[in-house]
C-alpha cells in the first residue's frame, strides 16, 4: 500500500518540479525578479492551483533552486572560457537551457558562491544531465526530470552533476 502511495507521490513531485521550474524560468526571463523572488512567486501561484503541502512545495523548490544555480554556474564558466553558453546548453534538454544567456549574469555571483557546495543525493529530484557517483565515478545519464536513484554500481547516494 505504501509503495503505491510513494509512487503517486513521486510522480506528483516530478510534475511539481517541472511546473515550478517552468514558471520560475518564465518569471526570470521577464527580467524583473531575482531568483528567490521568482521562485517565491512561482510557489505562491502553484500553491493556489494545486494540492501540495507547504513542506512538499519547499522541498521541491529547493531542488529547482539548486539546479538553476548549478546551471548558471555552468553558463558563467562558459563565459569565462569564451565559449558560447548556448553551446554548453545544447545537450541540455531542460527548461534551464533556454534561460542560460538571459539570466546567467544575474545568477553568476550566486553560482560562484555556492557552486562548490552543490550536492545531488539519491531521493532528490533533478533536471536532465549526467550524475557522477562521488564514490566510484559511475555515471548516470538522465534524459528527463527524475528522482535520483542510488548509484547503479556501488549503491552510494552522493553525486556531482555535469552535462
Ligand atoms: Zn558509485
Amino acid at each position: 500500500m505504501t509503495e503505491q502511495k510513494d509512487s503517486n507521490n513521486e510522480q506528483q513531485e516530478v510534475g511539481l518540479y517541472e511546473k515550478l521550474a517552468n514558471r520560475t524560468a518564465e518569471l526570470l526571463e521577464e527580467g524583473k525578479k531575482t531568483l528567490d523572488e521568482a521562485l517565491k512567486k512561482a510557489k505562491e501561484e502553484l500553491s493556489k492551483a494545486g494540492n501540495f503541502s507547504g513542506e512538499q512545495m519547499d522541498k521541491v523548490a529547493s531542488y529547482v533552486r539548486r539546479d538553476l544555480v548549478e546551471n548558471a554556474g555552468k553558463a558563467s564558466e562558459a563565459v569565462r572560457q569564451s565559449v558560447d553558453p548556448h553551446r554548453v546548453a545544447a545537450g541540455v534538454q531542460s527548461v534551464f537551457s533556454r534561460i542560460l544567456t538571459s539570466t546567467a549574469d544575474a545568477l553568476s555571483d550566486l553560482a560562484q558562491k555556492t557552486e562548490k557546495t552543490l550536492e545531488f543525493k539519491t531521493g532528490e529530484i533533478t533536471s536532465p544531465g549526467t550524475l557522477t557517483c562521488k564514490d566510484c565515478g559511475a555515471e548516470m545519464h538522465m534524459k528527463s526530470t527524475v528522482r535520483i536513484p542510488p548509484c547503479p554500481k556501488c549503491h552510494k547516494t552522493l553525486f556531482r552533476k555535469s552535462y
